[in-house]
């Protein structure tokens, strides 16, 4: 604390200080994470109703801190966005998704995170391609989540990216549905693959008539326009009784399964499919 002032003020500056001082130790600690290969992937799988097996697999990230050990995505994605640190950590994660989902059955999917800022950086899809070309996994087998805060700022570029995103032969998932602004205005301008209607309106399911009411018209809105719906964080087989009578497509959730390691997901397949 530079400056003179009352008691106060200053106390208030110090936890400043140390609040920019953990930020800053945190930064470091995460370019070492970066370095030293102490980012891993989680893999959630999707699961479609109809089929009766797993669609896709959502990649999750995770750091493996050498003292602190594992940290959620949210307590560090954030800084990581602050940072640019997402663009190099988005990357890699896009690419080892890829790497993990070659060995699949061709019709399981990869599901990938992309942050806001990552969307916004003109290099996302050179690293698609790359990522794409390295693993040999086929284009329509890699679906990128995005959320609607793209939209707010700038719709037109927004929209653009999409399409030329599209173009690569990636699908496109709206991720967290329900939680951003006039979400219905998104849909009829971009032909998005699948709508993933965010945990909150699942959680209210068994409480809610109003609840199951907002799934059933997404559900049919989604199905009008040709487009797949997941339900994020199904944690019960109440939730997933309603979801199925509303025609929810697919779900996802604890209730199937949580987030597991790459090791595990062929065990998984096979227990969950019979194939
Ligand atoms: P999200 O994309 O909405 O991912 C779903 C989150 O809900 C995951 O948390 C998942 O573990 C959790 N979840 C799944 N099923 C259930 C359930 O039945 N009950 C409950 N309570 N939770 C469930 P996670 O892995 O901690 O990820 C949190 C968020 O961090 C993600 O939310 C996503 O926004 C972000 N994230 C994760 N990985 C990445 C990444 O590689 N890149 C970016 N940009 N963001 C990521
Ligand atoms: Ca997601
Ligand atoms: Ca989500
Ligand atoms: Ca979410």
């Amino acid at each position: 604390a530079k400056h003179e002032g009352r008691g106060g003020f200053r106390f208030f500056e110090a936890a400043m200080d140390a609040e920019a001082q953990r930020r800053r130790q945190m930064e470091l600690d995460l370019h070492d994470a970066i370095e030293h290969g102490h980012l891993f992937l989680m893999f959630q799988p999707l699961f479609n109703l109809s089929e009766g097996r797993i669609s896709a697999f959502e990649a999750l990230l995770r750091w493996q801190h050498p003292e602190r050990g594992t940290i959620p995505p949210a307590d560090f994605i954030p800084l990581a966005e602050d940072t640019g640190l997402i663009v190099p950590i988005g990357a890699w994660v896009i690419r080892e998704a890829c790497r993990i989902a070659c060995d699949w059955p061709d019709h399981v999917r990869i599901a990938v995170n992309v942050s806001p800022v990552q969307f916004r950086n003109p290099g996302l899809s050179a690293v698609i391609l790359q990522a794409l070309a390295e693993s040999g996994l086929a284009p329509e087998r890699l679906e990128l989540e995005i959320t609607e805060s793209l939209f707010i700022d700038n719709p037109q570029t927004t929209l653009a990216s999409l399409h030329s995103l599209r173009n690569l032969g990636v699908r496109v998932a709206l991720d967290d549905f329900g939680t951003g602004y006039s979400s219905l205005s998104y849909l009829r301008s971009f032909p998005f693959d699948k709508i993933k209607i965010d945990r909150s309106f699942i959680i209210d399911l068994l409480n809610s008539d109003g609840a199951t009411a907002i799934i059933k018209s997404i559900t049919t809105l989604a199905e009008a326009l040709g487009m797949e719906t997941t339900a994020e964080g199904v944690e019960n087989a109440g939730q997933l009784d309603i979801l199925r009578a509303q025609g929810c497509s697919h779900i996802q959730g604890y209730y199937f399964s949580k987030p597991i390691g790459v090791t595990e997901i062929t065990a998984l397949m096979a227990s969950k499919t019979g194939d």
